[in-house]
Parts: C-alpha cells; sequence; structure tokens
C-alpha cells in the first residue's frame, strides 16, 4: 500500500510538502518526489517521511508526482534508489517516471516478459512494462495503457509524468483509489481526497476504474480504456483510508459510524453488558461512539495514543509490529478499575495488538473486556496491496472465533457479519476476498491457491521480500 500524488500547474516544490504529508497514514517507509524541469525529470527519494527530502525551497515545476510507500512487493526498503518509487524508464518518445499503489499479483510473469531478473519491486516492473509499450506504439499513451490492462493482474492506481504531461489511471476494477481535483491553476490527483483539502480544490471525482487521463498545457484528456464489474478494497473503509476521505462516494467517517451501528445491534442481541464503551484509537472512534449512542453507555478514551510511536499495521515486520504495539497506548486506569469495558477495534489480523490490549486493560483493572471488532474475520492474505499476504499471518486462519477469543484472553468477542460490513459501506461492488476467499483477478486466485498448498514461500510470498 502506498499514497501517490500528481500535480500538474506551476507549484514550488516546498508546496508539495504538505499533500504528501496528508498521505503519511498509507506509507511511513520511504518518500518520494519527482518533477519536471529544464534539465529533464527529477527525482528525489527518501527514507521515511517527507521532512526528510531535501527539496530546494526556490525550485518550481509544471507537473510533479509523489509517493509515501509501504512494503507489500518487494523488500522493506533497504536500498533507497532501488526499492523506493518514483521509478524512471527511457523511451524513444521521451522520458516516463512513475508511482503506484497497488499490487501486481502476476508480477512474476511480467518480469518474465521484460526479460528482468532483478527488480526492486512491482512498480518499477510497471514503469518498464509501459516504457516497452510505449516504445512500441510509438508513444501512444492510450494504447500502451489500454494493452497493458490486459497483462496486468492485480490493483494500480497510477500517476506518471510522460514529457511534460501528467497521466493517471487507475485499474478496471478499481481496487485502489485514485481521485482528481482541480483549483483555477492546479489539476490534481492523489490516493485520497484528504491530502489537498487544504488547498480547497473546485472540483472533485474519483478518478473512473479503467479511466485514462492525461494532462497537459492544452487541457485535460479522459478516455475511459476498459469496463469491468468494480471490486473497490472493503479494507479501505474499514482501516486503511483517513476519515474525512471520501472514497468511490462514500466518506470514510460515515461508513465507519454505520459499522458501529450495525456491530451496537450484534452486542444486544448477544446481550453483552459493559459499564463503558472505548476504542483503540483512532480507526474505530466513529464505530465505537456510535455503539456507546445506541448502547445507552458511556464513552470513554481508555486508551492514549502514545504519539511518539509509529502507525502499528504498517511497520515493516512482525518484531518491530510486537515492540511497537506494547509502547503505542497510555491507559487512563481512573476510569477502568473494577469496571467491565466494551473495547472497539477495526480488525483483527495478526492479533498481535488485540492480546496486548487486553492484558494493558487487564493489568490496569478492568473487570471485563469485551472486544467488538468493524471488520469480519480476515481468514485469507490479500495480493492487491494490504500487507496480510500469507496464511500463517493471520489470526483468524483456520481458527473460530472461541479460538481466537481465548488466543486474545477476551471475555467476549463479537465480529462484524460480511453481510452487515456491505451494508455499511452501501457499494454493490467490493473486493472482500480476504473474508471470503474469492479473489476477483485470476492470479489473486492462483496464488491463493498455492498458499493453500504451501507453494507460496512465506519470506516471498511471491514477490521478494527480505524482512
Ligand atoms: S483482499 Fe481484502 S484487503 Fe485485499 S483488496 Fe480485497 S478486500 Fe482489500
Amino acid at each position: 500500500m502506498c499514497g501517490v500524488i500528481g500535480i500538474f500547474g506551476r507549484i514550488s516544490l516546498k508546496d508539495i510538502v504538505t499533500p504528501l504529508q496528508l498521505l503519511t497514514h498509507r506509507g511511513q517507509d520511504a518518500t518520494g518526489l519527482a518533477w519536471a524541469s529544464s534539465d529533464g525529470i527529477k527525482t528525489q527519494k527518501c527514507f521515511g517521511y517527507v521532512d526528510n527530502l531535501k527539496i530546494d525551497e526556490h525550485e518550481t515545476t509544471d507537473v510533479c508526482i509523489g509517493a509515501t510507500r509501504y512494503p507489500t512487493a518487494g523488500a522493506s526498503v533497504l536500498h533507497i534508489e532501488k526499492f523506493s518509487q518514483p521509478y524512471t524508464a527511457q523511451t524513444p518518445y521521451g522520458m516516463l517516471c512513475l508511482t503506484h499503489n497497488g499490487n501486481i499479483a502476476n508480477m512474476m510473469q511480467i518480469a518474465e516478459r521484460l526479460g528482468m531478473q532483478e527488480f526492486g519491486n512491482d512498480t518499477e516492473l510497471i514503469a518498464h512494462l509501459l516504457a516497452d509499450l510505449l516504445s512500441k506504439n510509438k508513444g501512444d499513451m492510450a494504447e500502451s495503457v489500454s494493452q497493458m490492462m490486459l497483462m496486468l493482474d492485480g490493483s494500480y492506481s497510477i500517476t506518471c509524468i510522460f514529457n511534460d504531461k501528467l497521466v493517471v489511471f487507475r485499474d478496471p476494477k478499481g481496487i485502489r483509489p485514485l481521485f482528481l481535483a482541480k483549483t483555477n491553476t492546479h489539476v490534481m490527483t492523489a490516493s485520497e481526497t484528504v491530502c489537498f483539502q487544504l488547498e480547497n480544490p473546485e472540483y472533485i471525482r474519483d478518478v473512473e476504474p479503467g479511466e485514462l487521463i492525461i494532462i497537459g498545457k492544452d487541457g485535460m484528456v479522459s478516455k475511459k480504456l476498459r469496463t469491468e464489474k468494480n471490486y473497490h478494497c472493503m479494507f479501505e473503509y474499514v482501516y486503511f483510508s483517513h476519515p474525512t476521505s471520501t472514497v468511490d462516494g462514500r466518506n470514510v467517517y460515515d461508513v465507519r459510524i454505520r459499522l458501529g451501528e450495525k456491530l451496537a445491534k450484534q452486542i444486544m442481541r448477544k446481550g453483552i453488558k459493559a459499564d463503558m464503551v472505548a476504542c483503540v484509537p483512532e480507526t474505530s472512534r466513529p464505530a465505537a461512539q456510535k455503539m456507546a449512542e445506541m448502547l445507552g453507555l458511556p464513552f470513554r478514551d481508555i486508551l492514549i495514543r502514545n504519539w511518539h510511536v509509529d502507525r502499528t499495521f504498517i511497520m515493516k515486520d512482525q518484531k518491530t509490529r510486537e515492540v511497537y504495539a506494547s509502547r503505542k497506548y497510555l491507559v487512563n486506569d481512573y476510569f477502568l478499575k473494577g469496571r467491565k469495558v466494551l473495547i472497539v477495534d477495526d480488525s483483527i489480523v495478526r492479533g498481535t495488538t488485540s492480546k496486548k490490549i487486553i492484558e494493558l486493560l487487564r493489568n490496569h483493572g478492568a473487570e471485563e473486556v469485551h472486544l467488538a471488532i468493524t471488520c469480519p474475520p480476515i481468514i485469507s492474505p490479500c495480493y492487491y496491496g494490504i500487507d496480510f499476504a500469507t496464511y500463517k499471518e493471520l489470526a483468524a486462519h483456520g481458527k473460530s472465533v472461541e479460538a481466537i477469543r481465548e488466543m486474545i484472553n477476551a471475555d467476549s468477542l463479537t465480529y462484524q457479519t460480511i453481510d452487515d460490513l456491505k451494508e455499511a459501506i452501501g457499494l454493490p461492488d467490493l473486493c472482500t476476498a480476504c473474508l471470503t476467499k474469492e479473489y476477483p483477478t485470476p492470479y489473486g486466485a492462483v496464488l491463493n491457491r498455492l498458499a493453500e498448498d504451501g507453494r507460496l514461500s512465506d519470506e516471498g510470498r511471491h514477490y521478494q521480500h527480505t524482512d
């Protein structure tokens, strides 16, 4: 998972920092920037946050792209130039520079086709594949992207610079988000609406699945290259996207309130009794507040986020995650001693955080700890860009809810149902493959069969992964 942006229109490089900062929740491993200059396309990459880029305050550009990186394919960043975006590739018709959010399930086949044995990750492959097609199609972007859409299997929301133009496209199933905004002077595109909120754009819409948009000095051209059934990722609403973002027409915060509404009804049906509702900050807060309202219980901030620790789920490996999970929250035990708490979280992936939190609450005097989860059990891997790519990582794989409850030592455990999740999001076409094993692309299904048969190595899933 990554966050990508693209801006067309004269801008100072220092003004790109804020939009990129606002995508940090999608990736904090590395940041990259590319911009058109009189000497061609320039790139700069750094470990960690955008603040680590050495930006020339006086430099301006007419077109730029950027990305925050979270590794799901390829190694975590070991060598900044090799493993992080943006990637450049030369064609006889000009230089291409590209950023990508998503994951290509058939990347090994693409590598084979290109004869590339060494590559940083799937984004580098996409850059080379597009450059190859542009060379064959005499620089015709629409034809090249159209052919590429037939070859790539997986999720891809892409921003690129080709010569002096900004080029944007999204996979035909629309698995990862991508939106478009406009001011009087700029056209902007990004993974989420949050990142241009401060610019107050006049016009916003999602880039349509299968749509290609080319923005240049002579205006903006849009082409719908492919139409397929959409499979928007449900996890964008449950966990990944910023609460203020609107993804495929659904406000993320509002969806999370509805997830709480559905879960509260289950808690009532099960007759679970608690003295208060709390949340695991911050993603599940809207759901927990709605649940408290519906259950007639006080909402209390029992767990306070320790802001000196980064987002646990997107830590690059399990060991780092475990160390950080135990330091991530501080407990307000004033409200807790001798009380029964219903704590709400967005998901249980590996179970690391849930177990630590329940232990923490009990150690601080909770009499009972009931856990409610806004996402249904995640039972199988994601091959489309969320970092739970192997069965052994998943707490819910092959386990009953009761076995998971026991493992994390909760007094009760209530998961969202898949039907309630779908209703809360309110979109007819969703990817729920990690809940149902129904993968929306052929290679996703192939990789899953290999994983189930134990033929997909843990190290790399299907990619190189050195964590
Ligand atoms: S498998 Fe799950 S996490 Fe991956 S894209 Fe589908 S819904 Fe999202």
